[in-house]
């Protein structure tokens, strides 16, 4: 699933002071000499200084821009007046902007070109990090002037957007404890300590079972394999001493393809119960006792703060709200998906019988099938469709969506005036093509090279804002595409090509702004996919098809017939896909609305699965004992599901356009997406914001229709 890189400044995020006071001076002349410290300048009101990057700076500038942070929130939190939206919450969105310059230079060095300085410096500096978040969150004079600002705001209301800036702030605070007395705060802090090093130990864990469980093959046992499989598999034996053999890694990477194409049928089996034991081994490395640990101090944790559970807790911000919603959902969505497997595995069993197999589908078959099915049904030659993806033409082509919906035009930046941190990367100014005005600055970095995070994102350097004037959006876009021979072009997959239209819809996310605050920018977890995910739709339609997907060479427009295969490939194998995500989204939930007292994770899991009547021929996506997403961090606990949220709007929202009578291109529906879709990011209640769009509710009508399920009972 692709990733969005939350910057790294987003929500309320503070430092550690070091140092002495006697070499205070030194430190300040020091740090004026720093250029990730200063200003940023040129055109654009003003553009990091890619150029001036010095590794060297980095920690200085880092510890220096959080204490400054620091200094000023003290000076908000002992503000002598009576608290007010001016002096506390506004004052607030207007600190730490060194912090936030700084920042940007981080997010280089860890996203786009790491190195082993880089994280030797990042090792130190991710505990300060978090220290300096806490002083902020744990400033309890800072939190009893926003809740005087809150609480005076529930007689006397505030305009719309400071009053989502105070609920939200004032919520966050709450929801991390600001409102507990002394001992309620103590416990809080203690139970924080003892999952964050919960957190670490499931991690190794899962680690330690994927680096030490290896299944080594021999000559006679690669039947079916890709040649290029089998080379890394040699590799990956050599590097763990097992010269002349073949290692299978217990990793995704590697067990997904090795069950697709292995003809191996025991050895499918025994990489299968390998990789879905991982945490659940019984041994020093099992999980499942860390689990029923973390679950129990979750449910104090939130019960301290008069909460149900935990889920009640986690998605009260998130557009679902309620566990009880987000389970309709999926629920609904489960039984179609059921149904949907019951038509897969008799077509796989079909094709096994003519075979002469003498089994029935286990689940260490289903993927090994499903290409045979997927072969004799949608037989898609990814490289022929490569031929008709070539980057430039995909530029050229997510700018023309951009202008036909946002009415933006993309005009290069050639003559050096922005600086880049690599001569890769690619600078364009975004202005509104109508009136001129500037919008922002478009940085582009696709190609892979070493240091670079894998995947793709997207990420902005500076956001939008408009207490004091407009400020102007930084915003960029990564992937990593295989660099090319000189003179050659850069072809790229199908999924590639969706992968580049949706960091894309984050661009114009964020360009796209209209808040007055930047908090007000943050994203909502189970929203902010959804813009990206939509954006998707346009690399179909006939406009972008006929204009830019044409052949590298011969320039002629990829033929219907190949567009066809492209379509129906999409409800290929969504059963499997769809049911092994939501057994763990399921899971996810169930886990976090139950009393976890003596709870014993593994026969929980059991008991759930045979209640909701999990297919025999499948494994839940991530199964609990190194379902990493929840139980690693809090990250995705109860956020799992979000991922089919999101698509249920998309489905949803890309059916208006279908429908609409100018389609993808309509112009009233582009005028409310963006509107209502893009430009209020989180300034307004997402459920809110999308009804306003749609003129109704989300159905999952169209979900089931884009997945080739069955429509739901009425
Ligand atoms: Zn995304």
């Amino acid at each position: 699933m692709k990733k969005y890189m939350l910057p790294l400044y987003i929500g309320i995020i503070a430092l550690v002071i070091t140092g002495c006071s006697d070499t205070k001076k030194n430190e300040n002349e020091t740090a004026m000499n720093n250029p990730l410290l200063a200003e940023w300048t040129g055109p654009y009101s003003g553009t990091p200084a890619f150029d001036k990057m010095q590794i060297s700076d980095l920690q200085q500038a880092m510890e220096y821009a959080m204490e400054k942070h620091l200094e000023e929130i003290d000076a908000i939190a002992n503000n002598p007046e009576a608290p007010t939206f001016e002096n506390t919450l506004l004052a607030m969105e207007k600190a730490g902007s060194l912090f936030q310059r700084v920042s940007v230079y981080y997010g280089i060095w860890s996203s786009n070109m790491s190195s082993p300085e880089f994280r030797e410096i990042q090792n130190i500096l991710t505990p300060k990090i978090a220290d300096y978040s806490s002083k902020i969150s744990q400033n309890e004079a800072l939190f009893q002037r926003i809740k005087t600002v809150y609480e005076n705001s529930q007689s006397n209301p505030l305009p719309a957007e400071q009053q989502r800036v105070v609920d939200l702030t004032y919520q966050e605070f709450e929801m991390k404890g600001a409102n507990l007395d002394a001992e309620g705060k103590k416990r809080y802090a203690e139970i924080n300590k003892e999952l964050s090093s919960l957190y670490n130990t499931f991690s190794n864990n899962v680690l330690h079972d994927e680096e030490n469980y290896v299944t080594y093959l021999d000559e006679n046992q690669l039947g079916g394999l890709s040649e290029s499989f089998i080379a890394s598999a040699k590799v990956a034996a050599e590097e763990r001493g097992q010269t002349g053999k073949y290692a299978i890694t217990n990793t995704r990477s590697s067990m997904d393809p090795f069950l697709t194409y292995s003809t191996e049928r025991e050895l499918r089996e025994q990489v299968w119960r390998t990789y879905y034991s991982r945490g659940d081994n019984n041994d020093a490395y099992d999980n499942n006792d860390i689990i029923a640990r973390i679950l129990q101090l979750r449910h104090e944790r939130v019960q301290l703060l008069g909460y149900d559970n935990f889920a009640q807790w986690r998605l009260q911000d998130r557009m679902a709200k309620k566990p009880e919603n987000a389970m309709e959902l999926m629920e609904i969505v489960w039984e179609a998906s059921l149904k949907r497997v019951e038509e897969e595995v008799a077509e796989m069993q079909a094709i096994a019988d003519a075979e002469g197999a003498d089994f029935k589908i286990a689940p260490w078959d289903y993927r090994f099938y499903a290409e045979k099915v997927r072969l004799a049904k949608y037989d898609l030659n990814s490289d022929e469709v490569k031929q008709y993806l070539e980057l430039n033409n995909l530029t050229d082509a997510i700018f023309y969506v951009a202008d036909r919906l946002f009415n933006y035009q993309f005009t290069p930046i050639t003559d050096g005036s922005v600086p880049v941190f690599h001569e890769d990367v690619k600078v364009w100014e975004v202005t509104d093509k109508t009136s001129g005005s500037h919008i922002g600055v478009f940085y582009l970095d696709t190609l892979a090279r070493a240091g670079k995070r894998s995947g793709a994102c997207a990420t902005q350097y500076r956001t939008h804002a408009n207490y004091e004037g407009k400020r102007t959006v930084l915003a960029s876009n990564n992937s990593n595409f295989v660099k090319p021979a000189p003179g050659q072009p850069v072809l790229i997959s199908w999924d590639d090509a969706e992968t580049f239209f949706h960091e894309f819809g984050h661009a114009l996310h964020f360009f796209s702004s209209q808040v007055t605050y930047p908090s007000l920018n943050g994203g909502v977890r189970d929203y902010t996919e959804f813009q990206s995910q939509l954006l998707e739709r346009w690399l179909l339609t006939d406009e972008v098809i006929n204009r830019y997907l044409k052949h590298y060479e011969t320039g002629e427009v990829m033929p219907q017939e190949l567009v066809q295969k492209i379509k129906n490939a999409a409800t290929f194998n969504q059963g499997f896909a769809t049911t092994e995500f939501l057994a763990s989204a399921l899971m996810d939930m169930l886990y976090h609305t139950t009393d976890p007292s003596g709870i014993n994770p593994k026969e929980f899991e059991k008991e759930m699965l045979a209640k909701l009547q999990m297919p025999e021929e499948i494994v839940m996506r991530h199964r609990t004992p190194h379902f990493s997403h929840v139980f690693s961090s809090e990250g995705y606990a109860t956020a799992y599901y979000g991922y089919l949220w999101a698509d249920v709007l998309t489905s949803d929202a890309a059916e208006a356009f279908a429908e609409a009578p100018g389609g993808f291109y309509d112009q009233e529906w582009a005028d409310k997406l963006v509107k209502y879709l893009f430009a209020p990011r989180n300034a307004m209640d997402p459920a809110e914001a999308y009804k306003l769009f749609r003129g109704r509710e989300a159905t999952i009508d169209a979900l089931m229709r884009d997945r080739g399920f069955a429509p739901p009972k009425q």
